[in-house]
């Protein structure tokens, strides 16, 4: 599959720093612990290609990895249990809206929540601005595996009522593998693969 090709390419801190707004990108976000990065490793098959975003003191960057020439996948690294100083926080939602906005080449969000808690505030406010920007959107309910399968129904069917035609939702798990395949659908389909 196509997600294979996906390496790093570089942080952006600032608007102005972004590449050229050409070809497609999608963009990922999810809170902070909610299994971001192992949703991306588990749908480029690597094992490493994530923890870029996890360094400390980085969270106020986009990650770009770039799939095939001019098409990217933007990694948007969530909040962490740590305070975030208001204003710190405030110039980054700047930023996140501003880029869902303007950014012509982004097609679609991708947002990743563990399915024991959906829709907690942050990903409300990032589907808002997705949608403001008019960008298709996605939720992963990831962790799925820490749930029973009637359990799991259950939370897919809450979100996806809670949402709407805001967002499609799936269920995914990184550890056994579940919606894996879906979820590059959804990501193959966005960056015309
Ligand atoms: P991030 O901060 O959103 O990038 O989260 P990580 O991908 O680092 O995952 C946070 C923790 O959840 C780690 O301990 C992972 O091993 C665990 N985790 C991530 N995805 C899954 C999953 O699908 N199932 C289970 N059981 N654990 C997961």
């Amino acid at each position: 599959h196509p997600l294979r090709a996906t390496r790093y390419v570089r942080s952006v801190h600032e608007l102005k720093n972004l590449p050229p707004d050409v070809g497609r990108e999608v963009a990922i976000a999810g809170r902070s612990n909610a299994g971001k990065s192992s949703a991306i490793n588990a749908i480029t098959d690597q094992n490493r290609l994530a923890r870029t975003s996890k360094t400390p003191g980085r969270t106020q960057q986009l990650n770009y990895f770039e799939v095939a020439p001019e098409k990217f996948l933007v990694d948007l690294p969530g909040y962490g249990y740590a305070k975030v100083p208001p204003a710190l926080r405030a110039h980054w939602e700047g930023l996140i809206d501003t880029f869902f906005r303007t950014r012509e080449a982004l097609k679609g969000l991708v947002v990743v929540m563990d399915i024991r808690h959906p829709l907690r505030d942050f990903d409300l406010q990032m589907l808002g601005y997705g949608r403001a920007g008019g960008l298709h959107c996605h939720c992963l309910l990831t962790k799925a595996d820490k749930l029973p399968r009637g359990q799991q129904a259950k939370a897919l069917l809450e979100t996806r009522r809670a949402l709407g035609d805001d967002a499609t939702v799936q269920l995914f798990s990184a550890e056994d593998r579940t919606g894996v395949e879906e979820a590059r659908a959804v990501l193959e389909r966005w960056l015309a693969l």
